[in-house]
């Protein structure tokens, strides 16, 4: 097992991560910019050094920084969490050339499912069930034209390198595919300076699915069941609820074994999720995440997993501790992303929280790195915490969340608690009746 960790994130996120390594007995080193001197992260890890300023291209996106802050403190393993480095092939490529364990997938593996047309192919010849769509890149008008008429309107333009929900645009008919395509093209070409597009049906009302898998360096693979993710604003997960309240036990065995089995054959390793469109019955693959996910933890919950003391045994050479018999799912679990953001505008809110409460008792788990006095900066992510109950049944996990939500107290800035507060009384929420588009359409109502 590795003696020192070094921890390339910030948030909840690397705290979960120092929690795992603790718990195994592992050092922590935390790195941080300037504008996270006091954040919890560094006042937990056993030790921290200061990578840079604010800007995450100076400190968290710093790889030279980061291998430094490595070498100097004598980690011998990173891990990346989620966002910033965490599906960049080149620092993993970077992290193994400085003899230093990345705690995730083999680089190749991480390349491909990066570009999102490579992905396809892979997982298509896997044996996963595909969105009808373009063979490859799309490299003209005509080419798009060709395609969608192939394919049927609506079709969607998609970045093949994309992420976060940048550089998708919808063309419902062929009069609005030479915008959706320039469109797309330019936003891909900002947001990740790469303009190459494909194209896919668009489903109009699907659920998000995907499947956590885990597999180990001896051949070892499990699939961890689905998270329903379709509450979703500007095609970002909102809340999450594990298992999905739309799938019959039947569809759930048939498509884990068939992602269980997909995976085997690519000889992934690590932790990964494998994301689905779901409609009348049928999923289709939209990409893999090659990481941890934000909502890792509503899997662990009915599971009775820790899916990062996994990740980082897996990366030390160990065998899996749980074979697929051992995955029984129990019960419901559901996470809502709190974020500092005004619960209707979505504005961020960043500043200090002047008086901090976390809830509790039983199935209540608060992922956070906030504290009574912390100041919230303005450079990153505007989730400050995420919150996760657990209920024997979905009713007992809604009960449970409402209960939760009131007793928290966040005060100084505004949160996305009232906006979840409200969702809890809707009667189609209540009863799992969405779909990707749903949470959107209920926002314009409010
Ligand atoms: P990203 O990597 O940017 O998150 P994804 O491919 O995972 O992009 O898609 C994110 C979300 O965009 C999906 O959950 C869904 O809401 C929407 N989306 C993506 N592809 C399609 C499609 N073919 N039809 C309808 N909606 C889609």
């Amino acid at each position: 097992m590795f003696k020192k960790v070094l921890i390339a994130n910030r948030g909840e996120i690397a705290l979960r991560i120092h929690r795992a390594c603790k718990e195994l007995g592992i050092a922590t080193v935390a790195v941080h910019s300037t504008a996270d001197e006091s954040a919890m992260h560094v006042r937990l890890a056993d030790e921290s050094v200061c990578i840079g300023p604010p800007a995450p291209k100076d400190s968290y996106l710093n790889i030279p920084a980061i291998i430094s802050a490595a070498e100097i403190t004598g980690a011998d393993a990173i891990h990346p969490g989620y966002g910033f480095l965490s599906e960049n092939a080149r620092f993993a490529d970077i992290v193994k050339a400085h003899n230093i364990t990345f705690i995730g997938p083999n680089a190749n593996h991480i390349r491909v499912m990066g570009d999102k047309i490579a992905a396809k192919k892979a997982i298509g010849e896997a044996g996963i069930p595909l969105v009808p769509g373009s063979k490859g890149a799309i490299n003209s008008y005509d080419e798009a034209r060709e395609a969608a008429k192939e394919i049927g309107y609506p079709v969607i333009v998609k970045a093949s390198a994309g992420g976060g929900g940048r550089g998708m645009k919808v063309a419902l008919t062929e009069d609005d595919l030479a915008e959706a395509l320039s469109t797309a093209k330019a936003e891909s070409k900002a947001a990740f300076g790469d303009d190459v597009v494909y194209l896919e049906k668009y489903l109009q009302l699907p659920r998000h699915i995907e499947i956590q898998i885990l597999a180990d360096s001896h051949g070892n693979v499990i699939q961890l069941g689905e998270r329903d993710c379709s509450l979703q604003r500007r095609h970002q997960k909102v809340l999450e609820e594990a298992l999905s309240p739309a799938l019959t036990d039947r569809e759930r065995t048939k498509i884990g074994d068939t992602v269980r089995k997909a995976i085997e054959t690519l000889g992934y390793l690590g932790a990964g999720t494998i994301e689905f469109l779901y409609e009348n019955g049928e999923f289709y693959f939209i990409e893999m995440n090659t990481r941890l996910q934000v909502e890792h933890p509503i899997t662990e919950q009915i599971t009775d997993t820790d899916l990062v003391r996994e990740q980082i045994s897996i990366a030390a050479g160990n065998k899996l501790n749980y074979s697929q018999d051992d995955i029984i799912f129990k019960g419901h679990a559901i996470e809502c992303r709190i974020n500092a953001e005004n619960p209707r505008t979505f504005r961020p809110s960043p500043g200090t929280i002047t008086h901090f409460h976390a809830p509790g008792g039983p199935g209540v788990r608060f992922d956070s790195a906030v504290y009574t006095g912390y100041k919230i900066p303005p450079y990153y992510d505007s989730m400050i915490g995420k919150l996760i109950v657990w209920g024997d049944s979905r009713e007992l996990c809604l009960a449970r969340l409402k209960r939760a939500l009131s007793e928290m107290a966040l005060i100084g800035v505004e949160t996305t608690i009232p906006l979840f507060m409200d969702l809890l009384d809707n009667p189609e929420f209540q009863k799992g009746e969405y779909h990707i588009h749903w949470l959107e359409q209920w926002l314009e109502k409010q």
